[in-house]
């Protein structure tokens, strides 16, 4: 099973469009993802049944077998910061915690009935250089990142969740 390293990060905009299988063809592969990795997700180890994410290594158009990998939605929402920081779901801060450890404790809080926000006190954070829901974090990575595909956020900034419901907290 490919496990990846989850870290707030962005796609290359050059490959944010690319041509998608067709959807019938994809609900094929995607099943056939979840079915070999046990519904598990490739970050955190979460395993659920019900709303995994399928998740391309190499951004794009690459839909084979060995490029796809299953994340749950939380992983998901750190690998694409950019959009979790429009939609207001994740901050950035600087944290002693890694993100995989944020992400694991995060969702346990939630299982035990804990707020978004008396998780995060739990987590010491230290303000980065930017206001921590500036979107401006995913922009200047993606202005820094050249030709490389995917660009992520220098440790110790992790994403942290403000505003986010799908935890995938029962089968
Ligand atoms: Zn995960
Ligand atoms: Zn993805």
């Amino acid at each position: 099973m490919k496990s990846l390293i989850i870290r707030p990060g962005v796609a290359n905009k050059a490959l944010w469009n690319p041509t998608r299988t067709p959807r019938w063809q994809w609900e094929k592969v995607r099943k056939a993802v979840l079915e070999r990795d046990d519904f598990t997700c490739g970050g955190c180890g979460h395993r659920a049944i019900k709303g995994m994410n399928i998740h391309h290594v190499d951004p794009g158009s690459d839909d084979s077998m060995t490029n796809l990998v299953p994340l749950c939605t939380a992983c998901h929402a750190v690998m694409h910061v950019g959009m979790s920081l429009q939609y207001g779901s994740v901050e950035i801060w600087e944290s002693a915690i890694d993100q995989v450890a944020i992400i694991r404790a995060t969702r346990d809080g939630v299982r035990l009935g804990k707020s978004l926000a008396a998780v995060k006190a739990t987590f010491r954070l230290r303000r980065g250089d930017l206001a921590p829901d500036s979107v401006e974090y995913a922009n200047r990575m993606l202005r820094g990142m050249g030709d490389a595909p995917w660009a992520a956020l220098p440790q110790p900034l992790c994403a942290v969740f403000v505003k986010f419901k799908t935890w995938q907290l029962a089968d």
